[in-house]
Parts: structure tokens; C-alpha cells; sequence
């Protein structure tokens, strides 16, 4: 029987899909923090469940053949990256069996993946950054540990640029020199929450905001004038977020230096972005994945695209020139307006976006007896809604490319589909998320 405290050797056998490696004591699952498939760990059982316990991983007995040395100095407390100390090939090898289990488990279809396009870096891939901040003792600026509140401090993040970490660094003396108050999430007390830094690809330029919770910044012109420093900041936004919530970002944003936006090139179109657009954080993988998108679409001047969950537009923009028609529909309003925008600014007048929610866009475009030829989904983490993929097949269309960053809603809503005559032809896994554990996946459906 396992009990609290004990300290007992395992075999790790796989990792799960959090990233913890996983193994079996007495017919009992055992998740043991900072192993890696493979080891021989001695483990400090931390928690005992009815059907599972969890552990620490107090010495590698044996480690691994795809272990390597951790690049990174916080990396065990850190909940950001999942697999700085395996190699990347292991990594790419347990996110394909990823997309593929899911795809025979939860989908019941059983397909090999038709390719896995891995990352191409594997450090300062990110083009955004949210660091939270606390005080207690010291202060810290950073990413969460995993599964919790507290904040690993870390001057400087290897997914994030290097310029990210200099603008960090001199904040941290600013609200250190001038006694900034920081944010406690438990009173709701402090000013400084988060700071969030996007950075243009094509450019080099840097938008930074600093969300506070209040209405002005204290010595603002003495941290400003410190960022003069930094000569890619083009934009400096304060983002005024008073609300006891987890959510980083309010709507409510002021300009304090340049512009409320800034620049970068997606897949030959240029894109606008401002500190709430969404925008895929990996450019350069990002690019890959709208290339099989386009591939999976067959654009042509015949015919209409319906890029549903279109964010900012920029997939449906990305194809807009090779289609007849683009429709675009996205529940953020803001987000439309930036599609709008993006439209303009590449000359692109042969698409409109809608402010709707997916399903209901859907339904109107069908009543209204409208066709799309292709459709594109890109839905959130949760997946489509039922209705969403009834009303896609009624409508009919010859190809449904389906993008998604979580296989196991993506592999639900293939089954709906395959029901309703949609066949899985393609199934690639992009990696935009290398060392963490998420990966994205594309595929096309097309009718039987
Ligand atoms: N296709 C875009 C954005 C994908 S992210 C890109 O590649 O950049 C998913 C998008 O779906 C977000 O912009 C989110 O605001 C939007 N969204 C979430 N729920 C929605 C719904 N019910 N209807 C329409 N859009 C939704």
C-alpha cells in the first residue's frame, strides 16, 4: 500500500499529457514531478488518491537515453516549458503518439498522421509574453508553477526574446527604486499586475503594456524615459484592468507613448496588431501551419471561404487573393474590427467579417441558403459546439480544414463528423509549442 512520505524506486513509463512522467506501484498509477519516461527515479510520494498518487522525484537511480541538460535555470519550478530535460526528438515522438491516441480513443478513428512538421527553434519562438508579478519578501516577476498561484521569478525566459528580458529588467528596478505597489490577487490590493510584451516578427518592434489595477502609473515618466533605452518600443499601453479576475487583459486601454498598435507580415499579409488582438505567439510555425491550411483549402477564384473563429482574419486573409469570397466571423468584437482593418491595409476587398458567434453565423449563412465551398474552423481550446458541426454539414461544403490546439476536442469532433459523412483525409501535427506540452494539429475533412 502506498502512503504519504514514502519514498520508493519506479521505472517511469510514459509521460502524461501534462508532461509528468507516469508509473505503476502495486497496480497503482504514480505521477512523479520531474522525471522523464524512461528513468529510474527514487520517488517522495507527496499525495495518495483512491486510483492514484503523486510523487517528487528525489534522485534519477538510472536517467533516460533522451534525457539532456536543462537549458534553463528555473525550468523544475516553472509551469511554462514541460521538456527542457529531454531530447526533442523524444519530445516529437510523445506529441505525435499524442494527436494519434487521441484521434483512436476519443475519436475512434485510427490514422497515422500524414506529417509532423517539428519546430524549427526551440528557444525565443515567442512573439508574446505575459509576466505576472508578486511581492512576498521579494519581488518576483515571472511565470506560475504549475497548477498554482505562486510566481517563479525568471530574468529570462529562453521561449521569449532576449530584448522581452531587458524591458523586464528595467521595469523591475523601477518598481523596486519608487516602491511601484504590486497586485495580490487574494485582497485585490496592489497596482502592477502584468506586464505583457508583443514583438512584430518582421520588424524587430516591440509593443509593451503594463496592465494596472487603477488608473495611472506612479513615475511614469521616469520608467519611460529609462525604456528610452530600448529603441524597438514603439507603442506603450496601459491596459486599466480593476476587476478581481484571473483574466490579464480589460478592454479599457490608453496610449502613454507612439502608437496603440504595431506591425508584422503573416504568410505575405500584413497584420496589425494591438495589445488585444490574438495572434499566433509562434510566427514562424505559424506560417507552416497556414501553408497546410492553404494546401488542405485548394483555393479558387470560384469559389467562397468560410474562416470561422477567425481572430484577427489573418488565415482567411492569408488565402483571400486565390478565393472568389472570404466570409469571416469571430465573437470578439474587437478582433473584427482588426480583421477589418487587416483587409483594408492589404488591399483585400473581396471579404467581409462578422461579430457572431459561430454556430449562430452558421445557421444564418444557411438560411440566408449562402454556400461555402470550403470552410475553415479554428476554434479555442474547448472545440466546436454539436450544432456548429450539424449546421457545417448541412451546409454541405466540399472541404472542412479544421485547426485546432487541443487533439482530444479536435479527435471529438472529427467522430461528430465521420457521423455525418465527413471523412479524416489529412491529419498533420504542427509543433508551435515546442518544450511545452501543447501541440497543434490541421486536418481536412472532406464528403463522402
Ligand atoms: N483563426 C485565428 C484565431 C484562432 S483563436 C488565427 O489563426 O489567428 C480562436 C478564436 O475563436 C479567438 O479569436 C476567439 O475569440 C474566437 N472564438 C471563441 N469562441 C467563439 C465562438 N463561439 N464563435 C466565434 N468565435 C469564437
Amino acid at each position: 500500500m502506498l502512503k504519504k512520505n514514502m519514498e520508493i524506486e519506479l521505472d517511469i513509463e510514459a509521460f502524461t499529457s501534462e508532461g509528468s512522467g507516469v508509473a505503476h506501484y502495486d497496480g497503482m498509477a504514480v505521477f512523479v514531478n520531474g522525471s522523464a519516461a524512461g528513468d529510474r527515479v527514487k520517488a517522495h510520494i507527496i499525495k495518495v488518491k483512491k486510483s492514484y498518487a503523486i510523487a517528487k522525484c528525489v534522485k534519477i537511480i538510472k536517467p533516460s537515453a533522451d534525457r539532456i541538460t536543462s537549458d534553463c535555470p528555473v525550468f523544475e519550478s516553472c509551469g511554462g516549458c514541460a521538456f527542457r530535460h529531454i531530447s526533442y526528438e523524444a519530445e516529437a515522438k510523445m506529441k505525435r503518439e499524442k494527436v494519434e491516441n487521441a484521434f483512436k480513443r476519443i475519436g475512434g478513428i485510427e490514422k497515422k498522421l500524414d506529417g509532423f512538421v517539428g519546430a524549427d527553434s526551440l528557444c525565443r519562438y515567442r512573439n508574446k509574453a505575459e509576466y505576472p508579478l508578486s511581492f512576498d519578501r521579494r519581488l518576483n516577476i515571472g511565470f506560475y508553477a504549475l497548477h498554482t498561484h505562486r510566481i517563479v521569478n525568471c530574468e529570462d525566459c529562453v521561449l521569449s526574446p532576449q530584448v522581452f528580458s531587458d524591458i523586464v529588467a528595467i521595469i523591475r528596478k523601477w518598481v523596486i527604486e519608487y516602491g511601484v505597489s504590486v497586485y495580490d490577487s487574494e485582497s485585490g490590493k496592489g497596482l502592477l499586475r502584468h506586464i505583457f510584451l508583443r514583438q512584430a516578427q518582421k520588424s524587430g518592434d516591440v509593443m509593451l503594456c503594463l496592465v494596472i489595477n487603477g488608473d495611472r502609473l506612479p513615475k511614469q515618466d521616469k520608467l519611460l524615459e529609462r525604456l528610452l533605452t530600448v529603441p524597438q518600443i514603439k507603442s506603450v499601453v496601459l491596459n486599466k484592468n480593476r476587476a478581481k479576475t484571473n483574466v490579464i487583459l480589460s478592454d479599457e486601454c490608453e496610449t502613454v507613448r507612439g502608437d496603440d498598435f504595431i506591425y508584422d507580415e503573416l504568410c505575405g499579409i500584413t497584420v496589425r496588431l494591438s495589445a488585444l488582438s490574438f495572434y499566433q505567439v509562434n510566427h514562424d510555425m505559424a506560417e507552416k501551419l497556414y501553408t497546410l491550411a492553404r494546401e488542405y483549402a485548394q483555393p479558387s477564384k470560384d469559389k467562397t471561404l468560410l474562416d470561422m473563429y477567425c481572430g484577427a482574419g489573418t488565415i482567411g486573409l492569408s488565402m483571400a487573393r486565390d478565393f472568389g469570397k472570404v466570409i469571416g466571423v469571430e465573437i470578439v468584437a474587437p478582433a473584427v474590427e482588426n480583421a477589418k482593418e487587416n483587409a483594408r491595409l492589404n488591399g483585400i476587398d473581396n471579404a467581409s467579417f462578422y461579430n457572431l458567434d459561430a454556430a449562430e453565423a452558421a445557421r444564418l449563412i444557411k438560411e440566408n441558403g449562402e454556400r461555402a465551398d470550403v470552410i475553415v474552423l479554428d476554434p479555442p481550446r474547448k472545440g466546436c459546439s454539436a450544432e456548429l458541426v450539424n449546421t457545417v454539414c448541412e451546409m454541405s461544403p466540399e472541404r472542412v480544414v479544421y485547426v485546432s490546439c487541443d487533439p482530444a476536442t479536435l479527435a471529438r469532433d472529427c467522430k461528430l463528423f465521420s457521423e455525418k459523412g465527413y471523412n479524416l483525409e489529412k491529419l498533420t501535427a504542427v509543433d508551435l509549442f515546442p518544450r511545452t506540452v501543447h501541440v497543434e494539429s490541421v486536418c481536412l475533412l472532406t464528403k463522402n
